[in-house]
Order: structure tokens, then C-alpha cells, then sequence
């Protein structure tokens, strides 16, 4: 081999906490705090405060390799923990403070997080899980008001009499930076080690323009937690492109993030389909309310994208929203739903953005037979699990759990069950723990709720298995209706009807009050199975 002649240099956050700091400081991130104030600072005081905040770690004994755990929302002292602690060669370990203080200490001692950094109004929830917990030696508490109680300490008290300057290591690229639990819709949750290289190399595929398309000119708004799936790398691509960042804080209701996108003309912004439903719903209730001629791009991706949505935000509100789709386990971004040009005009289609996309350069996709794993073609009908390979693709879990997840020839199985187009182009049509199986066929649990989410009276609804004793499994919807709405089972068959075949038609319809979600707002079908399996195979009473 003739090898290249090109310098080995490091693929690592440092450098885009230092680029930040050279070219970007008087960028602003502005953090809107629990009492609706909002707070400045800039990527100056960004590089300064990391300084300072690794300076004070390396005091506590915090040394490279070291997991420190955050239980926070979004805010700017979490984006210093995000860039702070990888740059001094330590793990940032966020914790999701959406899960049961049961699974939050099972997470944290198999972690082994050393050192806790929490928010004051969320210290509640951590003395419920600091029982189960042995490894954490110091807690570190952030918000302004009032003194810390016990031996835990102020992040401000920590930090203030540190230099600002700290002589940041030259690091392996392949050095762990970051660790993200799945959220455990799928068994235990399971650890993903990002390294610097792998969170480099997303970010820079975020930054080209036919994928998330940070530029130096945007204002980011990053609605997904910081505390889950990285914040889709959001922190990490706006620091590195110069844009300015808002962080929402706790305040996630649509009303508050609607004033927060108009108020700092945000141009960019991103979150699961439970928030864009919530955000459409409110827009079509007080049309021209907010004015957000600055929005460029609404990122959904995380579960599902009704099309109804897609198209409510672009035809009755000129937004434009794309959709995309990732994993934990792919830092998360994975494909996204952009329309090629040499696809010619007609692409341009609700069914083309509606689909999961296709992959982000250094991401290969194929889909492999449910019963045989054998790959399947790109027809845009068979039915397969998915399995993806990158660069910021998990080769394995922290500690090694979950070892079929990986095949023998290197690629992850997603659990994700997916039809892929000639052109490319991949849909989910289930998990495959979600995919209902009648009479030896596949049902499309996705297609069927997207369908139902269509009829103008169906607020949400989410189609699951229940048990049959001859078909073995049948399809039943849960449906949420709108307020002030109504619908009748015969209409709500009706509409779906033309759509599908006659076997794919839910055997019931029950109306509920609301779907039960994920830590992370995603449909909780699970829950649902529970409840209902047994209702067609129940004998009826009397
Ligand atoms: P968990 O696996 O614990 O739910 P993740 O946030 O990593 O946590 O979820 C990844 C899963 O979310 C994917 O495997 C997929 O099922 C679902 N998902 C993500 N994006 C989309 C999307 N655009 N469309 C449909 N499902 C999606």
C-alpha cells in the first residue's frame, strides 16, 4: 500500500470547544430558566466556564476515563458538561430523568458514575434512586436559589474560585466522550459509549446542507432532551458551526416553545412527533399568533411522522418539516427524508417525505427476512429487519450486554421492521417487537395508525396486537379524539377501508382518554398489549 502523507490529527470536541472560543465567541446561548427568565452567555464564556468546571472536577478526582453523570434539562450548564467533560478526557454520562428512580439507579451503578451534576428542582428525584447507588462520591447541584444542603455542592461555589484557563490534553480520537442509556422500551437499558471520532464525524455529517444543515447563521432550538439520544447532537453541531443555540429548560408545553421560537427568531428545531402534534394543534387554534417567518427547518424524528403532520405544518402554516430517523445506538442520526432533485419534480410527494429517508453519508442500510435474516430486496414491498453500519454505528454495549444485537459480519440489528424502495428510500412499518403477525402475514402496526391519524376527528391513535385463536394475532386500534369531536367505529373502519386490505382492518376500536408513552413520549404499546391482549380471545360475559 502507498500510504497517504496527511497529518494523524485528532478527531476530537476539543477542538470545536477551542474553534468556538477563537471564531464564534461572541455567539450567545441563551437558556430560558424554570421561572421563564431567560439567561446569556456566549461561546467565550462557554470555553471559559469548561476551563473552570475541569479544573474543578480534576480537584474532586474526576481523571480520564471517569463517567460523570448529569440529571439535567437543557440548559447552558449542561452544554459546559457536555463540552467540558469530554475535553479533560472524561465520560459525560447523561441520565434520563424521565425514567423510574428504580431504573435510574440501576443505570448509574452499572455505569459506575462517579460524580452527579443535578439540577436543585430535580434533586428530589435523585434521593429516590441515591439509595440503590454506591459509585457516586460527590453531588453536584445547579440552579441559583438557595444553599445545598448535606455534602453536596453549588456548581457555581465549585466553579467560581477555579482559573480560566486549563490546559486541555491532546486526546485518542477513539477515547470514550460520552454515555447514553436507551431508554429500555426493549428489555434493560443498555449503555452506548460514543467516542470523540464517532461524535466528530456525526457532527460533521449534521453540518452538511441535504442533512440537518447547521450553519454558522442559524439559532438551533434543541426540544429533544439533552439527557436523551445525545439531544440528537444538536449541542455538539451548533457549537461546532457557530450557531447560536436556545435551550429550552424544563418548560416543554407548546405554548411555551411556540413564545421561545418567535421571541429569538429561532430558525431551526427539533423534536418527537409528540411535540410537533401538540405545537400543530395550537397553530391551527390562533393562525399568525407567533411569527415564525424565521424557521427554516422543524426536524421530527424519534417515532413516527403522521403524514397528516407533515402536511398541516406546510399547507396550512408554510413550514417546512423533515423527517428523520436514528437511534440511540446511532448517535442517533441515521437517515433522513430528503428529497433528490434527480428524483425529478414528481418525488416531491407526501409518500417521499413521510418515509424515513435514506441514509446520511457513512451510513449502509440493508433489511434481512423476519423469519430467515436473509437479505431482501429493494422493492418497496418485503418486509425486514433493518441493520445499519457507520462510523458512529455502537459496535457493541457498555459492558457488553446485548450481544445478538451485532451480527457476525458487522452490522447492528435495529429492531426496526422496514420496507426500503429502489431508490433507496426506507419506511417503518413496526418494531419488531410491535409488528402483529395474523394468519402467517405481516400487518403494518405504523401504516394503520398513520391512516387512522388522517381522519380530521382522531387526535392519536396507536394499533397493537391482541390475541386470536385462530388467526394468532389481530390488530386493535386505541384511538384519542379530538376535543369536541366525534367518531363512530363504523366511520373510522370506513375510512380505512379503501386504504388497506381487508385483512389488515383492526378487529376493535377503543377510545381511551390518552395513549400510554415512553419516558420519551413514544407510543408505549407494550402497555396497551397488557391490558387488552385478551379481549377478542375473552369469552363474553352472561
Ligand atoms: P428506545 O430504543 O429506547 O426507544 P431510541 O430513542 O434510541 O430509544 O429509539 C430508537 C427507535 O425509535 C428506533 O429504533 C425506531 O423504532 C424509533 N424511531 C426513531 N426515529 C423514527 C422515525 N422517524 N420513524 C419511526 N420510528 C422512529
Amino acid at each position: 500500500m502507498l500510504a497517504g502523507r496527511m497529518m494523524d490529527y485528532p478527531l476530537t470536541l476539543t477542538h470545536f470547544l477551542e474553534r468556538a472560543r477563537t471564531y464564534h465567541g461572541r455567539c450567545e446561548i441563551v437558556t430560558q430558566n424554570p421561572d421563564r427568565t431567560s439567561s446569556r452567555s456566549t461561546y467565550a464564556d462557554l470555553h471559559r466556564r469548561a476551563a473552570k468546571l475541569a479544573h474543578a472536577l480534576t480537584r474532586l478526582g474526576v481523571g480520564a476515563g471517569d463517567r460523570v453523570a448529569t440529571l439535567c434539562w437543557n440548559h447552558a450548564r449542561h452544554l459546559e458538561l457536555y463540552l467540558g467533560v469530554p475535553a479533560m478526557g472524561a465520560v459525560v454520562h447523561t441520565l434520563n430523568l424521565r425514567l423510574h428512580p428504580s431504573e435510574l439507579g440501576y443505570i448509574a451503578s452499572h455505569a459506575e458514575d462517579k460524580v452527579l451534576v443535578v439540577d436543585r428542582s430535580l434533586l428530589p428525584l435523585y434521593r429516590k434512586f441515591a439509595p440503590q447507588v454506591r459509585c457516586i462520591r460527590r453531588v453536584i447541584v445547579v440552579g441559583d436559589d438557595g444553599p445545598v444542603e448535606g455534602d453536596g455542592l453549588d456548581y457555581e461555589a465549585l466553579l467560581a474560585p477555579e482559573p480560566d484557563h486549563f490546559d486541555f490534553p491532546t486526546l485518542d480520537e477513539r477515547a470514550a466522550a460520552m454515555l447514553c442509556y436507551t431508554s429500555g422500551t426493549t428489555g434493560n437499558p443498555k449503555g452506548v459509549l460514543y467516542s470523540h471520532r464517532s461524535i466528530v464525524l456525526h457532527t460533521l455529517v449534521s453540518c452538511m446542507h441535504d442533512t440537518l444543515g447547521f450553519r454558522e447563521r442559524d439559532v438551533v432550538l434543541p426540544v429533544v432532551p439533552m439527557f436523551h439520544a445525545m439531544a440528537w447532537g444538536m449541542p455538539y453541531s451548533a457549537v461546532a458551526a457557530g450557531a447560536r443555540i436556545v435551550l429550552p429548560g424544563p418548560h416543554l408545553d407548546p405554548a411555551s416553545l411556540l413564545d421561545l421560537m418567535a421571541r429569538e427568531r429561532v430558525t431551526f428545531a427539533a423534536g418527537v412527533p409528540t411535540i410537533w402534534l401538540g405545537i400543530l394543534a395550537l397553530l391551527d387554534e390562533h393562525p399568525g399568533r407567533w411569527d415564525l417567518s424565521a424557521m427554516r427547518s422543524m426536524v421530527i424524528g424519534g417515532a413516527a411522522a403522521p403524514p397528516s403532520l407533515l402536511d398541516g405544518f406546510r399547507s396550512r402554516h408554510g413550514l417546512t418539516v423533515t423527517h428523520a430517523w436514528g437511534m440511540t445506538e446511532t448517535n442517533p442520526l441515521g437517515t433522513i427524508a430528503h428529497v433528490r432533485a434527480s428524483l425529478g419534480p414528481g418525488a416531491d410527494s407526501l409518500d417521499t417525505r413521510a418515509s424515513q429517508g435514506y441514509p446520511v453519508p457513512f451510513i449502509d442500510q440493508r433489511h434481512v427476512g423476519l423469519d430467515d435474516s436473509r437479505p431482501l430486496p429493494w422493492d418497496g414491498q418485503s418486509m425486514g429487519e433493518l441493520e445499519v453500519r457507520g462510523p458512529w454505528v455502537a459496535s457493541s454495549y457498555f459492558g457488553d450486554e446485548g450481544e445478538d444485537r451485532f451480527t457476525k459480519d458487522g452490522w447492528f440489528k435495529t429492531g426496526d421492521v422496514v420496507t426500503i424502495d429502489g431508490e433507496g428510500y426506507m419506511r417503518i412499518t413496526d418494531r419488531s417487537k410491535d409488528v402483529i403477525k395474523s394468519g402467517g402475514e405481516w400487518i403494518s402496526s405504523v401504516a394503520l395508525e398513520n391512516a387512522l391519524m388522517s381522519h380530521p376527528a382522531v387526535l392519536e391513535a396507536a394499533v397493537f396486537a391482541a390475541r386470536h385463536p385462530v388467526w394468532s394475532e389481530r390488530p386493535l386500534a386505541a384511538v384519542v379524539l379530538r376535543q369536541g369531536q366525534t367518531a363512530s367505529k363504523d366511520e373510522l373502519r370506513a375510512h380505512l377501508e379503501p386504504r388497506f386490505a381487508k385483512f389488515w382492518l383492526p378487529d376493535e376500536y377503543l377510545f381511551v382518554e390518552r395513549i400510554p408513552r415512553t419516558s420519551t413520549g413514544k407510543f408505549l404499546k407494550s402497555k396497551l398489549r397488557e391490558e387488552f391482549a385478551d379481549l377478542l380471545t375473552a369469552k363474553p360475559s352472561g
